[in-house]
C-alpha cells in the first residue's frame, strides 16, 4: 500500500493535532520499568544528528510529563498525521551501547522468553557501562580553525600567546592541565583565552580505572590426538565456509575439549576476528583463565566478582576489538565483539547457563541464536551434554563430534558402586563412610593420593525431628526443613537463610532429645576428622567459600598438595583437573534422585558423571566409588559405566512419553503471594485464561495444573505453578502471550513466566 493509500485510511486529523512538519524523524523507545512501551517520540531538529538505536534518551512520560530514561530501539522517517507526538528531551549517550545485531538479538530474547525489550536491555547492557563507572568526564581544549586562521593577527598578551600557539600545532585536543604544561603556564592565561571565546571546549569521558593484566607463561603445544584433530577439522570447516552451524562435541572428562577450542580459536583469530567461551561461572578458576591467558595475547576474563569499573573497562575494550578472547560466565554472551568469529560453550549441560531472575534466559540459546545471525560456528562442549542437545544432534540440527577416549589413551577410572542398603543392615559404619570408602580412601593415602569426596548437602544435619512426636523443625517462611549447622549450633533455612539457635527440645511436645539426622558436609568434616585424623582435608560449599578468592585459594592449596581430601558439594564436581586425585567418592548418589522434577535422573547422572571425571587425569590412574541406595537406577548404572549413549537412550523415550523436553517444550508460570487463598484464586484464574487462550486458538497445548508448587512456601509467599507443554512453541508463547495481556493480579499477589524452565521447584 502506497504512503498515500494508508492516508486514506487515516481519519481526518483535527486541525490542532496537526504536525507543522509532517515528515519527522521518529524514535521508538522502551523501558526497564512499566509502562514498558515500545513509544513513539519525535526527534526535534537539535536531536537529529545524534539520536541512534542502542543509546539511550530522556523523553517525557505519563500526564505529569516527568523525565524517564529509555532505551531508544528504533529510528525512522515517518509521518505525524493524527496526533502530536512528544518530543525526545536529550540524547544520553555519545556512542550506541548496543550494535544493530545485538539489538536485533534483545529483540529475539524479549520475543522468545516473553520479557520486555527494556528489561533484557538493561541485561544485556552492564550496569557499569550504562553509568560509565570509572570514567570521569573530562573538559577538553581544542582552536577553532576560524581563530587559528588568524592567530599571528591576534594581539594577545605573551603568555595567552603562546598557550594558544601550542594547542593550535596540538593534532589532540588538551585538558587545561595539559596544555598549562606544555605552555609552562598557571591555568588564568588558559581561562582568559576560554572567556574570550578563542578556544573551544568538549567534554569527553575519560577512563579513570585500568585493570592491571597478569601475564602468564607460555604454554606448550601439543599435538592432537586423531579424534581431537578430526573435531578440530570439522570446527573448521565451519569457520571457512562463512555459515552457522552448531557442533556439539561430546568428549568424554579428560579427552582434551579445551585444547580443540583453543586450536580453533588461533584460527580464527589471525582473521581480527574474536571469540566468546562460555563456561560455568564456578569454573572461571586461575587454572582456566591461566590456560586462556598463556595461549593468548588479549584475552578478557569475566566473571562476577568483577568491580562495575572493571566491567566497563573490559566492555570498551571488547568493543574496540581489543581483545581476541573473551571467557566469562552466562552474561558474556553479550560481549561486544565487534567480529565476532565463533562462541563456544564449554560444560553446556550445567544450569548456571540459565538465568533464573529476569530476563530468564539460557545463554546456550542466546548463543545459539546469535551465532545463527552472525553466520559463526557455535560450540557445545560436554562429557554429559543435556538431552536438549543431544535431541537436537539426533535430529540433525547438530553437528555430533566424538572424543571418546582420554587424552594419551589414559583409561577412564574404575567405578564401583558402595550398596548402602547392605551396609545398613550389617552395621558395619556408623556415619557417612562405608567400610569400603574408608579402605578406599587409607589406600589412596599411603599411596600418596589425594581423595575428593562428594556430599551435595551443605550444613551439619539435614533434617532436625523430634523422634517422640515426628515434628519437623522447618523454616517460618518456606515450607523447607532446616539444617542444623553445628559449628554456629544454628538451624538454618538452605532458600532464604532464616536461622534460629537450634532446639534442644521439641518445640511442639516439649521432649527433650531432638534428632538429627541427613548428612551435611559440616558432619562430613568431623567424621574425617575423626577417621583420618592428621590429615589435611579442608571442605568447599557455599558456606566455606564466600569470600572472594577462597574459591581459588583452596584449589591452589590442593593443587600443591597441602591439602590431601578435598571434600564438598557439587562446586568439586566441575572441571577441576587434577592429576594427582586417584580417588572419587561420592558420599550419597541419591540426594537429588528422587526430587520431584523429570530432569531428577539426568541430573543425578551429569553429577555422578563428572565428578568421577575428577580422578584418573594424572599417570597414576584412578578409582571411583559410588554410595547409593539405589545401585540398580538406570541413571546410576550409566553414570558407572561411563554410558551416555544408554542413558540417553532410556531417558528420551521417557520425555517423550511423559511431553517433556526436549521432545516437547515448556512454560512455567508461578504465582506467589502472602495470603495462600489470594495466590491459589489468583492462579485458578489465571489457568481459566490459559484454556480459555488455548481453545480460542485451537492449539495443541497441554495445560497442567494449577498445583501448589513441590516448594509450596518460600519466603513467606505461597506458590502455586501451572505447566504448559507443547510441541509448538510459538503457539505456547502465543496463548501465554493473549492470557496475561492486560492481567491485574490483585494485591500484593505476583507471576512470572518461565520459558524453558530447569528448575521446577
Ligand atoms: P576436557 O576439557 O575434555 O576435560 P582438557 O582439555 O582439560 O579436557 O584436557 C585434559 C588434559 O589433557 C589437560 O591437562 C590438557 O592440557 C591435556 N591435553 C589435551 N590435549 C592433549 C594432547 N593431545 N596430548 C596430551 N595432553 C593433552
Ligand atoms: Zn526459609
Amino acid at each position: 500500500m502506497s504512503k498515500q493509500q494508508q492516508d486514506l485510511f487515516q481519519p481526518d486529523p483535527a486541525p490542532w493535532e496537526v504536525d507543522d512538519a509532517n515528515e519527522r524523524l521518529i524514535a521508538t523507545v522502551v523501558f526497564p520499568e512499566p509502562p514498558h512501551g515500545p513509544f513513539d517520540y519525535a526527534v526535534p531538529p537539535s536531536l537529529c544528528p545524534t539520536v541512534a538505536a542502542g543509546k539511550r534518551v530522556r523523553v517525557p512520560l505519563g500526564r505529569g510529563n516527568r523525565s524517564v530514561d529509555a532505551w531508544c530501539v528504533q529510528v525512522e522517517y515517518g509521518r505525524v498525521v493524527t496526533r502530536r507526538l512528544k518530543e525526545v528531551r536529550a540524547v544520553l549517550d555519545d556512542q550506541p551501547l548496543l550494535s544493530p545485531s545485538m539489538l536485533r538479538l534483545t529483540e529475539w530474547i524479549s520475543e522468545h522468553y516473553l520479557c520486555p525489550r527494556g528489561v533484557v536491555l538493561e541485561a544485556v547492557v552492564p550496569a557499569g557501562v550504562r553509568t560509565a563507572a570509572g570514567t570521569r568526564a573530562t573538559a577538553f581544549l581544542s582552536v577553532p580553525t576560524r581563530v587559528s586562521a588568524r592567530i599571528t593577527q591576534l594581539k594577545l598578551p605573551t603568555k595567552q600567546l603562546q598557550a594558544l600557539k601550542i594547542l593550535a600545532a596540538s593534532p589532540e585536543p588538551l585538558t587545561a592541565q595539559q596544555l598549562a604544561a606544555a605552555a609552562r603556564c598557571t591555568l588564568s592565561p588558559i581561562h582568559q583565552l576560554r572567556d574570550k571565546g578563542l578556544i573551544e571546549i568538549q567534554m569527553r569521558r575519560v577512563q579513570t580505572t585500568e585493570v592491571a593484566e597478569r601475564a602468564e607463561d607460555a604454554d606448550s603445544r601439543r599435538p592432537l590426538n586423531r579424534d581431537q584433530q578430526q573435531a578440530l577439522d570439522a570446527i573448521r570447516e565451519v569457520l571457512n565456509s562463512g555459515r552457522h552451524e552448531t557442533l556439539l562435541l561430546y568428549g568424554v572428562t579428560g579427552s582434551g575439549k579445551t585444547e580443540v577450542y583453543i586450536r580453533a580459536i588461533e584460527e580464527l583469530i589471525q582473521f581480527g576476528r574474536q571469540a566468546i567461551v562460555l563456561v560455568p561461572e564456578i569454573s572461571l578458576t586461575p587454572q582456566t583463565r591461566q590456560r586462556f591467558r598463556s595461549r593468548f595475547e588479549r584475552v578478557a576474563v569475566l566473571h562476577s566478582h568483577l568491580s562495575d569499573a572493571e566491567r566497563h573497562w573490559h566492555w570498551q575494550r571488547i568493543a574496540r576489538g581489543e581483545i581476541q578472547v573473551v571467557v566469562g560466565a552466562r552474561s558474556a554472551v553479550f560481549a561486544p565483539t565487534p567480529q565476532l568469529g565463533m562462541i563456544v560453550l564449554d560444560e553446556e549441560h550445567d544450569a548456571s547457563f540459565k538465568q533464573d531472575q529476569v530476563p530468564r534466559y539460557h545463554a546456550r540459546e542466546v548463543a545459539l541464536q546469535r551465532a545463527r545471525a552472525e553466520g559463526v560456528p557455535l560450540v557445545l562442549g560436554s562429557a554429559t551434554p543435556s538431552l536438549e542437545s543431544w535431541y537436537r544432534a539426533q535430529q540433525g540440527e547438530f553437528r555430533l563430534l566424538k572424543l571418546p577416549a582420554r587424552v594419551l589413551d589414559r583409561p577412564l577410572p574404575d567405578v564401583m558402586t558402595v550398596d548402602l542398603r547392605l551396609e545398613h543392615q550389617q552395621r558395619h559404619s556408623r556415619g557417612a563412610i562405608s567400610r569400603q570408602l574408608q579402605q578406599a580412601v587409607d589406600q589412596a593415602l599411603r599411596d600418596g593420593g589425594q581423595v575428593i569426596l562428594l556430599l551435595n548437602r551443605r550444613g551439619y544435619s539435614t533434617s532436625i525431628q523430634c523422634p517422640s512426636c515426628g515434628h519437623v523443625i522447618r523454616c517460618r517462611d518456606c515450607d523447607i526443613a532446616l539444617t542444623h549447622h553445628r559449628a554456629e549450633n544454628l538451624a538454618v533455612c538452605h532458600y532464604c537463610d532464616y536461622r534460629i539457635a537450634t532446639p534442644d527440645i521439641c518445640p511442639e511436645c516439649r521432649f527433650a532429645g531432638i534428632r538429627f539426622a541427613g548428612q551435611g558436609t559440616q558432619r562430613l568434616e568431623q567424621e574425617l576428622k575423626e577417621r583420618f585424623p592428621g590429615v589435611a582435608a579442608l571442605r568447599m560449599d557455599s558456606d566455606t567459600m564466600q569470600r572472594p578468592g577462597s574459591h581459588e585459594q583452596a584449589l591452589a592449596a590442593f593443587r600443591a598438595g597441602e591439602i590431601r581430601i578435598l571434600f564438598g558439594t557439587q562446586m568439586i564436581a566441575k572441571g577441576l583437573d587434577f592429576p594427582n586425585v586417584t580417588l572419587v567418592g561420592v558420599i550419597n548418589a541419591d540426594t537429588a534422585l528422587h526430587f520431584p522434577d523429570f530432569r531428577a535422573a539426568e541430573r543425578t547422572f551429569q553429577l555422578v558423571t563428572q565428578v568421577a571425571g575428577r580422578t584418573g587425569r594424572g599417570e597414576r590412574g584412578g578409582r571411583v566409588l559410588v554410595q547409593t541406595f539405589s545401585p540398580e537406577h538406570p541413571a546410576i548404572q550409566a553414570a558407572i559405566r561411563h554410558d551416555y549413549d544408554t542413558f540417553a537412550a532410556q531417558e528420551l523415550p521417557v520425555r517423550q512419553q511423559f511431553h517433556y523436553p526436549p521432545a516437547a517444550s515448556m512454560v512455567r508460570i508461578i504465582v506467589r503471594g502472602p495470603v495462600e487463598t489470594e495466590a491459589e484464586e489468583f492462579a485458578d484464574s489465571l489457568t481459566g485464561r490459559l484454556h480459555a487462550a488455548k481453545n480460542a486458538a485451537n492449539a495443541e497445548v497441554r495445560i497442567l495444573g494449577p498445583a501448589p508448587a513441590p516448594i509450596a512456601k518460600l519466603q513467606s509467599k505461597f506458590r502455586f505453578h501451572t505447566l504448559l507443554q507443547s510441541q509448538d512453541l510459538p503457539a505456547l508463547r502465543a496463548i501465554v502471550r493473549t492470557a496475561t495481556a492486560d492481567l491485574q493480579p490483585p494485591g500484593e499477589v505476583q507471576w512470572i513466566v518461565d520459558v524453558d524452565p530447569l528448575n521446577l521447584l
